[in-house]
């Protein structure tokens, strides 16, 4: 089977990769389309160790499935109604035993594994293997080209609920990437005054078409007066800016921790590449809140619901044997891969 993989060389097609065994509990997905996201990129960049078949967003078909013998009723019930089916899943493989997983929270299991990124072979394959209960039937309504959008939209979707709206609170949003032109699109339904501050001019035309308000983010003031401001430009920079426009008390939610410096240049030693002065944050008591997995059924209830529009996000469509190449091209606000 061919797979992209991260190898000590940087990534390549492997034309002969293993076909994936499936352990109890899981299930083999033939993905459709994959979408290549920021961490993607990293790693293509050679910013991240790991190695490894890469990739986490997709969309594809269950074609087997191997209930854990151990497994409740319902769940294999529910697993079985899915072979077949189109399906999009989470990416972070849980334990289902320690503290975070008993709690309901998978996402923060102790032992995580995340697909493509840490401890486990991603996507970018023709076929993988993936827990049955991180998968979610595709409603027939949503085709593949915004299906695929589940799991940032989902991660988007999540930075909503770490605040409570009260009165129309000002919302900024922080840079216009795939992130930043999905959250500011699920803010833009609030009852909240929301705008985008970005860099391209490009972009600004999506915002446009949505009527969702927009400004250079050179061009704004910094007077403390957003209620709330999402950070999804993962820059020492974008956290200062932050920390410029929100008034007293309010939330500043760090929606990404990208390696990537503002200017480009070489990957610095560290996430932030610099020292941060935080001092505002104590100053003037902000909630700095991190954000990061979302519920995919959520992000499937909206896509359904046509609350986000993804598919204007869509740059450019390639296919597997031109997947590394496209990856690492500059200006896409989101690569897809046919498989
Ligand atoms: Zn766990």
């Amino acid at each position: 089977m061919r797979a992209i993989r991260a190898t000590d060389n940087g990534l390549i097609l492997d034309t002969a990769a293993g076909a994936p065994t499936l352990s109890p509990g899981e299930g083999l997905v033939r993905p459709i389309l994959v979408g290549v996201s920021r961490a993607d990129i990293d790693i293509a960049k050679g910013r991240s160790g790991f190695r490894g078949i890469i990739g986490h967003e997709f969309v594809g078909v269950l074609e087997e499935l191997l209930p854990a013998p151990d497994a409740a009723l319902a769940a294999v019930e529910r697993a079985t109604k899915l072979r077949g089916k189109r399906v999009v899943g989470s990416m972070t493989i849980a334990c289902g035993k320690c503290d975070m997983c008993k709690a309901g929270l998978p996402t923060h299991c102790r032992q995580r594994a995340m697909m493509g990124i840490m401890g486990r072979d991603g996507c970018f394959a023709e076929r993988f293997a993936i827990p049955l209960s991180n998968l979610h039937a595709v409603p027939d309504a949503i085709p593949d080209e915004q299906a695929v959008f589940a799991e940032p939209l989902a991660a988007a979707a999540h930075a909503r609920s770490m605040f409570r709206v009260e009165g129309k609170p000002f919302i900024t949003v922080l840079g216009d990437g795939r992130m930043g032109l999905l959250t500011v699109q699920v803010m833009a339904r609030l009852n909240a005054s929301v705008r985008l501050l970005g860099r391209h001019p490009e972009k600004f035309g999506l915002c446009e078409r949505w009527s969702i308000k927009h400004r250079h983010i050179d061009e704004v003031g910094r007077r403390q007066d957003q209620d709330v401001v999402v950070d999804c430009t993962g820059t020492p920079e974008g956290l200062e800016l932050a920390m410029a426009l929100v008034r007293p008390r309010g939330k500043i939610i760090l929606r990404t921790s990208s390696m990537a410096p503002a200017s480009g240049g070489p990957a610095p030693a560290t996430p932030w590449g610099r020292a941060v002065d935080l001092s505002p944050i104590v100053h003037n008591e902000v909630d700095l809140i991190g954000a990061h997995a979302g519920s995919i059924a959520e992000a499937l209830t909206i896509l359904t619901r046509k609350d986000v529009l993804v598919e204007p996000l869509i740059t450019r469509k390639v296919r597997l044997e031109s997947a590394i190449e496209a990856i690492t091209m500059p200006n896409a606000i989101k690569t897809l891969i046919a498989m």
